[in-house]
């Protein structure tokens, strides 16, 4: 009997690009009995959330850890994927070693990249196993990465100073100041690395995305166009995180707890993502807005990002609620009852598929927007960083189910604006327009993730050529 097909990923270093992946690598088992490893790449211990994480998986997905590469030559600034990116280079020769060991033990049927990873491909090469890069982000700027070189050559200032929105194909319209971070300064190395790996995306044999086609039509029928230079892109979204059988044992969290006693679809859920903070003035204008537009709402607050972390220790001391300080005066009484405000992190996943949330207020990270895709829940859209801001002009200008807050002349979001969207989302007409989209974009969800549906046979589809190879 042929052994079960075996596939290798190299992730990068962080949970962010880490959850995707094992979602994928979850569902290839669970569909189709494909085993995998993690060849992991480090720059020191694994973190405990990294640990308590990969322990978790099932025995079909193994782990291996590389030793660490050190960063002691980095200056101060450098950039997230910079370090990323050299997290990789400066691993290669331990990347090796384990693709050699595990193609001999196991006979690898392919090779999966991090959208970061692409120094990786010529070791797959050399052992003449297929590469893929897995892409956690969508289809739009899948797009616009992979036409970047093109851009590259063609605009000779910086991306955010052209005055025209720009044209590039398969995405939306966009002003340069609303493409990703990595790309707003050319002479900075991360844009270097970006620019590195989106011109090695032709080495590919394919690209996963996660996403379909009824959220991002003019994207992926372009991506799905066969033409040279191009690897073929393979939709298999929305991938998620959804709740395990695990999630049963759990003590239920005070949020969901809290939850089940509210209204359906009364809930405003507020959240930044895993990483996404505010500055302190920004929280006190989100909290005055929330509280002013008498809805109920379930917030996940943290640390502002621009307090001292010793001068925050020692003015927090006092309190018992050590968050409660950055809020305003009196806040958390006048609103009791009414709102639930979550230090640090919430469970997500199951808040989102509760019957009392109505909508969310998001960061846009593709993930949480995945999410709220998947529930039918309407956004209010705020980016930060990474690809954001342009995950919410697409969700907001050309999918049309988000709101997006204007950003005052201070540059913060003002608490009478932040009032009025959130009354228009939960209450108003513009609301029950993006309500009833985002309704049918959740069938349409569900039916590519059906036995039949576009994504499944995808997924089937790569499946099928890994087990043949
Ligand atoms: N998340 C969560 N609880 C939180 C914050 C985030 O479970 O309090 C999860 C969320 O469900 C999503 C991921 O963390 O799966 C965040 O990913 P996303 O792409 O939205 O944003 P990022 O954190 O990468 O900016």
């Amino acid at each position: 009997m042929a052994a079960a097909p075996h596939i290798a990923i190299l992730p990068t270093p962080g949970m962010g690009h880490l959850i995707p992946l094992t979602h994928f690598a979850q569902k290839l088992h669970h569909r189709h009995r494909i085993s995998t490893t993690f060849i992991i790449p480090t720059n020191g211990p694994l973190s405990t959330a990294q640990n308590t994480f990969l322990s978790a998986l099932p025995p079909a997905i193994d782990y291996l850890p590389l030793p660490p590469i050190s960063f002691d030559d980095m200056p101060k600034d450098v950039k997230i994927e910079t370090l990323i990116s050299l997290t990789i280079t400066r691993s290669l020769s331990s990347i090796r070693e384990a693709v050699k060991s595990l193609h001999e033990t196991k006979n690898l049927s392919a090779m999966v990249f991090d959208l970061f990873a692409t120094d990786g491909f010529e070791i797959a090469r050399e052992f003449n196993i297929p590469c893929y890069i897995f892409y956690p982000s969508n289809a739009t700027v899948l797009s616009l990465f992979l036409h970047l070189p093109k851009l590259d050559e063609t605009v000779s200032s910086e991306y955010r100073d052209v005055k025209e929105k720009l044209q590039i194909p398969g995405s939306i319209p966009i002003y340069g100041r609303d493409l990703l971070d990595p790309v707003q300064d050319r002479n900075n190395d991360a844009y270097k690395w970006v620019l590195h790996h989106a011109k090695r995306y032709t080495l590919a044999d394919g690209i996963m995305v996660n996403s379909f086609k009824e959220l991002e039509p003019i994207a992926i029928e372009f991506l799905e166009k066969e033409e040279e230079g191009k690897p073929t892109v393979y939709p298999i979204g929305p991938l998620i995180q959804m709740g395990s059988s695990k999630d049963e044992e759990l003590p239920v969290s005070s949020s969901l707890n809290w939850l089940k006693n509210q209204p359906i679809s009364s809930v405003l859920y507020v959240s930044f993502g895993s990483g996404g903070t505010l500055s302190h003035k920004q929280i006190i204008e989100l909290a005055l807005g929330l509280e002013m537009s008498e809805q109920r709402f379930l917030w996940v607050l943290r640390c502002p990002n621009d307090q001292s972390s010793s001068a925050t220790y020692f003015k927090i001391k006092d309190s018992s609620d050590p968050l409660a300080y950055y809020l305003p005066e009196g806040f958390l009484e006048r609103t009791t009852g009414r709102g639930l405000v979550v230090p640090l992190w919430a469970p997500q996943a199951q808040i989102l598929a509760h019957e009392s949330t109505g909508a969310f207020l998001t960061h846009c990270g593709w993930n949480s927007i995945l999410e709220s895709v998947v529930n039918g829940v309407p956004l209010i859209a705020w980016p930060l960083y990474a690809e954001q801001r342009t995950n919410a002009v697409m969700l907001h200008e050309h999918v049309k189910v988000a709101l997006r807050p204007k950003v005052g002349e201070d540059g913060l979001v003002g608490r009478v604006e932040i009032a009025n969207v959130v009354k228009s989302l939960m209450e108003g007409e513009e609301g029950k327009g993006i309500r009833n989209r985002m309704r049918v974009l959740k069938d349409s969800a569900a039916k590519v993730l059906g036995e039949d549906g576009s994504s499944t046979r995808t997924l089937d589809e790569l499946a099928n050529k890994w087990k043949s190879t």
